[in-house]
């Protein structure tokens, strides 16, 4: 299903106005159903939507006949044969776990253990764009109550530090998550950061400042940077987050279901709460039944301090019925079974993997 924005989405790496998305619907034996959401980036991942229905049929034999109840077991074979297609891994994952939670009569944060069970506010992100409109979105969304706003950045360091400085202006209470998707070179990001911290800007995390395989130049910024540095290019499996662990690279580590899939992300989520690494939760161009999983993260695992769940919100349509909502900036929990949700959109194309 093509999900259009209400406008385009340009970040360091490329530019969206149309989220090419696949959503998939798994029906256990005993009749529940769950919903899934395949949301790839092509700019970030490489997969995109002809790519992912062509390896779909494939990948969803890994689940059928077999029982929903061993999703960990299932997960890891589904890795062997989606290892480049991780959006596609967290579509079926999720609406595996979906319909499993139908079938036990939870909701799906449940699973994880219902850790933090709380309303909980998200950032929006302001994409790059000139400084005026820029600030004028900034100021309307700060308007309707968005107090933590995240501005992509990674084009120009000089236009990015007046934009987000004018943002900063505008918006005299709000605090700032940066994301440079991987656009600065080191002296560039240090750059920014000196620029930042002498501004007095209240950045509550810088996120990806420079290419994701330079870990050691990451280490280096961060011990020259107050503010809190993220990996989220640079996390894109289990053996990453080891690694970056292992270097003291990053402070935080910001974990999306689809880079990683659903279990994995749990994974790194655990590994990094036992290992002192602080934890946000964010999604790629997405609609509430991606970002509803994601959600229950946050509800069922804990410990997640930023959410970065505002993608829903930055979309023309909404295809979902059911589900969580939002109140302004605000995240509300459900009590619904499974993602408590369902598709309302006409199907105009399905695939049946029987
Ligand atoms: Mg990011």
């Amino acid at each position: 299903m093509d999900l259009p924005l209400k406008a385009s989405f340009v970040v360091a790496t490329g530019a969206m106005d149309v989220a090419k998305n696949i959503f998939v619907r798994v029906t256990l034996h005993g009749g529940a159903e769950g919903y899934g959401e395949v949301a790839p980036f092509p700019d970030i991942s490489g997969e995109d939507q002809p790519t992912s229905l062509s390896v779909f049929p494939v990948a969803a034999q890994v689940f059928l006949g077999q029982p929903a109840t061993q999703f960990r077991r299932l997960s890891k074979k589904l890795l062997e044969v989606t290892e480049l297609f991780p959006a596609l891994r967290c579509g079926l994952e999720t609406a595996l776990l979906d319909a499993l939670c139908h079938a036990m009569g939870i909701p799906l944060w449940a699973l994880w253990g219902g850790a933090d069970i709380r309303s909980r506010d998200t950032d929006v992100t302001l994409p790059i764009g000139a400084t005026n409109e820029v600030v004028a979105t900034a100021r309307d969304w700060y308007q309707q109550g968005f107090q933590i706003l995240k501005m992509k950045v990674g084009h120009d360091v000089e236009e990015d530090i007046r934009r987000v400085a004018a943002v900063a202006t505008a918006c005299k209470n709000a605090s700032f998550v940066i994301d440079a998707n991987q656009g600065y070179t080191f002296d560039q990001a240090r750059a920014f950061i000196q620029a930042i911290e002498q501004l007095h800007i209240p950045v509550q995390v810088f996120e990806q400042p420079i290419h994701r395989d330079h870990i050691d130049e990451m280490v280096m910024l961060k011990h020259q940077s107050a503010i809190p540095l993220a990996a989220d290019e640079s996390l894109r499996s289990l053996d990453d987050a080891r690694r970056l662990i292992e270097h003291h690279a990053v402070d935080m580590f910001n974990v999306k279901i689809t880079k990683c899939g659903v279990i994995e992300s749990v994974a790194i989520a655990m590994l990094a709460q036992a290992s002192g690494v602080r934890l946000m939760i964010g999604g790629m161009v997405e609609s509430r039944v991606a970002m509803g999983c994601s959600w229950g993260l946050v509800l069922g695992l804990g410990g997640f301090e930023l959410l970065d769940l505002d993608m829903p919100l930055l979309l023309a349509v909404d295809p979902i019925d059911g589900g969580y909502q939002y109140e302004g900036s605000t995240l509300h929990p459900w009590h619904e079974f499974g993602l408590g949700l369902s598709l309302n959109a006409t199907r105009d194309s399905i695939v049946v993997v029987e």
